[in-house]
């Protein structure tokens, strides 16, 4: 098999990319090692930024956002019984964000792709690129049902957009690779319930016990978070243990009360800083998580993910159109800038909100200095506002 640009993961990233060569005219082959009803049911990021909005718009992938999702226009933090709102549009020039569930942008991406793209196998497991540094790499990979018999899809570029367990990154030299990265010593216990969200923003609380997050969706499904001891397993906890955790941390002076519902799936995220550089060997790119992986309190993920696709999407029109691979040779820089800036921005989060187990009277006496100022700064909360709704494109 033979295609231009070889895509290994029909994640986000690789669906976007997918979509966004497809509209400009290059032709590309999208190996996906599982089946589809697993990509389109695994629950994860839920928050677009302005820019993966207009993206998903301007690529014919938007319809059904923007009948379903739900614009928001800020987000409450709290802490000491206390509620402070953010508002984005006033302190950003009029930018948002949109809550809608990465299942449901991997579904409409899907759809497309499978009535207008290029072909998009599952159960087609990438073993290896090879010949990442020559004219024409090539994926080894295997197709369910054909065991014992590897497939090659020749290419002119190999996209990596595998995730954080993926086989491209293997194929860059250990030599010429830099890792950075940071494990934190807790975790996120997360729910599904079917109950209609307690407020109508996103509320970040600190609290004593730990860090917890109210999310959703859709108006009739919670997203909540707890925050948990690194390694714990979320069997531990009953039903009505995490609601009553829950409602001990989002506890408000005036009254406010969260509902309870059904709760119809739980599980433990591990938190982590994670950066691989460089994001680019030869004519291997990678893309999304593949490269870095951010801890979820600043919603960073996905958006990052899409960041690189358009980069790349962009860079190799630009060659198809100009002849000039500029764009190309750029793409490890490039993209690294937004990403270290997303990672700085979810490192504050994260740091602002969650209590480390061996955190000091003095951290904590900081931490609520923090929300304090932005609580009363115009200047923070800017900052805050600006990180939030996401960083431009280049
Ligand atoms: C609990 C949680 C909450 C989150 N919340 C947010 C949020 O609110 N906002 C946000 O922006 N981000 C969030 N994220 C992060 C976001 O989900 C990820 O950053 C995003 O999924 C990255 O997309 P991706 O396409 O790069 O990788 P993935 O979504 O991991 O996709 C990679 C794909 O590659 C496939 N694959 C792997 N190896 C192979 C192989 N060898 N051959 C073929 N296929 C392969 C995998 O099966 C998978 O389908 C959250 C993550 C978690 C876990």
């Amino acid at each position: 098999m033979r295609t231009t640009v070889g895509i290994i993961g029909a994640g986000p990233a690789g669906l976007l990319l997918a979509r966004l060569l497809h509209n400009a005219g290059i032709d590309s082959v999208v190996l996906e090692g599982r089946d589809r009803a697993y990509v389109e049911q695994r629950q994860r990021a839920g928050i677009l930024e302005q820019g993966t909005v207009d993206v998903l718009r301007a690529a014919g992938a938007g319809e059904r956002m923007d009948r379903e999702g739900l614009r928001h226009d800020g987000i409450e933090l709290r802490h000491d019984r206390k509620r402070h709102r953010v508002d984005f549009p006033a302190l950003t020039g009029g930018r948002s964000v949109m809550v809608y569930a990465q299942t449901e942008v991997c579904k409409d991406l899907i759809a497309l792709q499978l009535k207008e793209g290029g072909p998009l196998l599952f159960g087609a497991e990438a073993l290896a690129v090879e010949g990442a540094d020559t004219d024409s790499p090539r994926v080894r990979f295997r197709q369910e049902g054909h065991e014992g018999n590897d497939d090659v899809l020749e290419c002119d570029y190999v996209v990596g957009c595998d995730g954080s367990w993926g086989v491209a990154r293997k194929a860059i030299p250990a030599e010429l690779v830099q890792v950075f990265e940071r494990t934190y010593p807790f975790g996120w216990l997360g729910i599904l319930a079917d109950v209609a969200p307690s407020h109508d923003e996103l509320v970040y609380a600190r609290h004593d016990r730990g860090f917890a997050l109210l999310s959703m969706r859709s108006p009739s499904v919670s997203r909540l978070y707890l925050q948990v001891p690194e390694g714990t397993d979320a069997e531990e906890w009953s039903d009505d243990e995490i609601w009553a955790e829950l409602e001990r941390r989002f506890e408000t002076a005036d009254g406010w009360r969260l509902e309870r519902g059904p709760i119809t799936q739980k599980s433990v995220t591990p938190m982590r800083s994670y950066v691989h550089e460089p994001m680019r060997h030869g004519r291997l790119f990678l893309a999304g998580d593949a490269a870095h992986i951010v801890p979820p309190t600043g919603a960073k993920g996905l958006n990052l993910a899409v960041g690189d696709v358009v980069t790349f999407a962009k860079a190799l029109t630009h060659q198809k159109d100009t002849g000039s691979a500029e764009l190309l040779d750029a793409y490890s820089e490039t993209c690294l800038r937004r990403v270290w800036q997303a990672e700085r921005f979810s490192y504050d989060m994260t740091t602002l909100l969650h209590r480390a187990p061996d955190a000091t009277p003095f951290e904590d006496r900081l931490q609520v200095a923090r929300l304090e100022r932005l609580a009363t700064s115009t200047a923070a909360e800017t900052d805050l506002a600006e990180g939030y709704t996401g960083f431009p494109f280049e």
